[in-house]
């Protein structure tokens, strides 16, 4: 009796391994239904440019998000497969060079949810001076990255992103660059790079351009990143980020050192999906601040 008991707990132990391992398998074993690929095709502005082999792996990688992560729909949001697909597409992009071809890879392994609001999202701040005086505030936000793996998104802002006005802007990319800064241990500006040399290159080339930056915010002179980047490191590896996906002839051409960090960091080449701006010449620089002559 003894042994037929043992032998039914080890049945259901090995039952409750195999049967989320088998549910797993056999839904990313479905091809992502035609009508999300359209949803792709229409929100993610790079796909219109991706070879098929690229098309394919984006659209596995979805499959793969939308199984694993919890979309939760805020302040009344009713969630659709549009919703869902866009941001899935948005946030796997940056992993399409990354991740492996042939295998299904870790996305995001801290992540377990998104939350999506309709619109811009209240934030209560809470900020103490010196003197112990608490001042709150309430802050719009368009997205939030959190260590805790969460991100929160403002549906209204992500699918805005491709569009001409304002350019460079994308909410998705720029929160989920946050989420792959986080990985090192940090959210710093310097996601896990692996090696001790890659940290010197890339250090050398952020602080360097992260400098300009703030050069740039604080005399209002334009340029290809946003001046938000400016704020702190983390906030310059994010905006740079979408600049890198959305604006690349640009990037590459006004910051060729930081382009080439973030080719060697996301595998891949978004120049390869764009035809290139007809170039435009900028004012003179102002001294001390190297450009190129892109804009
Ligand atoms: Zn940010």
């Amino acid at each position: 009796m003894d042994t037929l008991i043992l032998a039914l707990l080890a049945l259901a132990v090995l039952l409750a391994w195999l049967v989320p391992l088998w549910r797993r398998r056999r839904a990313l074993a479905r091809p992502l239904p035609p009508a999300q690929v359209a949803v792709l095709a229409r929100n993610v502005a790079q796909y219109a440019g991706m070879d098929n082999n690229q098309r394919r792996k984006l659209a596995r990688m979805v499959q793969q998000f939308l199984f694993e992560k919890k979309f939760v729909g805020c302040a009344g949001l009713a969630l659709t497969d549009e919703m869902r697909v866009t941001i899935a597409g948005q946030a796997c992009l940056l992993l399409l060079g990354r991740a492996a071809d042939d295998e299904l890879a870790a996305l995001y392994p801290a992540l377990h949810t998104v939350l999506v609001y309709p619109g811009a999202f209240l934030v209560p701040r809470k900020e103490v001076d010196v003197a112990g005086v608490v001042t709150e505030a309430r802050q719009d936000l368009l997205g939030e990255s959190w260590g805790d793996g969460r991100v929160i998104l403002s549906w209204d802002h992500v699918r805005r992103a491709g569009q001409p006005e304002p350019p460079g802007h994308n909410v998705v990319l720029h929160e989920f660059a946050h989420q792959l800064d986080s990985e090192s241990g940090s959210t710093n500006g310097a996601p896990y790079l692996g090696s001790r040399e890659r940290y010197r290159s890339w250090s050398e080339v952020l602080s360097r351009d992260f400098a300009n930056l703030r050069h740039e915010a604080m005399w209002g002179l334009p340029g290809v990143l946003d001046h938000y980047g400016a704020s702190s490191p983390a906030e310059f590896f994010a905006v740079a980020t979408e600049s890198f996906f959305e604006q690349p002839h640009q990037l590459s051409a006004r910051h060729p050192a930081l382009y080439g960090e973030f080719l060697k960091y996301y595998r891949i080449d978004p120049r390869q999906w764009q035809a290139a701006p007809p170039p435009v010449m900028l004012e003179p620089d102002p001294p001390g601040v190297v450009y190129g002559q892109w804009r």
